[in-house]
């Protein structure tokens, strides 16, 4: 029997706080959630704040996470910032989030690329998939979804793949308050743990964590995290409030019984 996956709760502050902002954010959540060590918890700054950010969260656990990056390691390419300059300054990277997807045109193949740069260069990628509405009613999340996946692995070897996690984010969920049950939630995710499976092995599958994301908040945290393949969240706007995403993260941290 392996061992029960660590649960990982990450906060994607998308485009909020200023500099001042996000370090008082973040020692509000240092205080909040700092002593919690049964759940891997990243907190996911803009740009402008990782360094400030952390410095804050340096005396506790929590981890530092950026929003995107670029695959390239340097060059003319004005605004971007490449994983060369995320290495050694944070842990985590946030991959094909659906906001980048949509509206900056990300493809399956430029995400790959991301995906692969961000574990090259010892870094996690959170890699987000997820279907569209009409996606969902029309019958096609596990198509899609799977064919996301598959693409995103594309070319990542068996010894690199159970680093990167995997975000299930139905874009329908996301910043509307109306999150996925956690059984439609758990259904989506056991089917990427199989596509996983089938990409590498079965034991490869059972390593990979994989998050749902979707209008999570305190109060619906323990539906997710009571789901045997459901290995944490992704949070947008829960994050930008320090008790609930505590909140969230003790969810995810409360001991359940989910082997790997
Ligand atoms: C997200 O953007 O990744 C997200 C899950 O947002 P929210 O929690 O606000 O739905």
């Amino acid at each position: 029997m392996s061992e029960r996956r660590r649960p990982i709760v990450a906060g994607n502050w998308k485009m909020n706080t200023t500099v001042d902002e996000a370090r008082r954010l973040a020692s509000e959540i240092v205080e909040a959630a700092g002593d919690v060590v049964s759940c891997e918890v990243v907190v996911c700054p803009p740009f402008v704040s990782l360094t400030e950010v952390k410095r804050v969260i340096s005396s506790s656990p929590i981890e530092l996470g950026a929003q995107n990056l670029n695959a390239l390691e340097r060059g003319a390419y004005t605004g971007e910032v490449s994983w060369s300059m995320l290495q050694g300054l944070c842990s985590h990277v946030i991959v094909g989030h659906s906001e980048r997807r949509t509206y900056c045109h990300e493809t399956d193949a430029e995400v790959n690329a991301k995906a692969r740069a961000a574990l090259a260069a010892g870094l996690v990628p959170i890699i987000c998939v997820g279907e569209r509405l009409e996606q969902r009613d029309a019958g096609q999340t596990a198509g899609f979804v799977s064919a996301q996946v598959r693409a995103a692995f594309d070319g990542v070897d068996a010894g690199a793949a159970p680093r990167a996690v995997i975000a299930y984010e139905p874009l329908w969920a996301i910043g509307t308050g109306r999150a996925a049950s956690g059984a439609d939630a758990q259904q989506v995710i056991a089917m990427i743990r199989t596509v996983i499976a089938e990409l590498y092995a079965s034991s490869v599958a059972q390593q990979v964590r994989i998050q749902y994301g979707g209008s999570v908040t305190g109060a619906n945290a323990a539906e997710f995290a009571g789901q045997p393949d459901i290995d944490g969240t992704l949070v947008g706007g829960a994050s930008l409030k320090a008790a609930e995403f505590a909140a969230i993260v003790r969810a995810f941290a409360a001991p359940v019984n989910k082997m790997g």
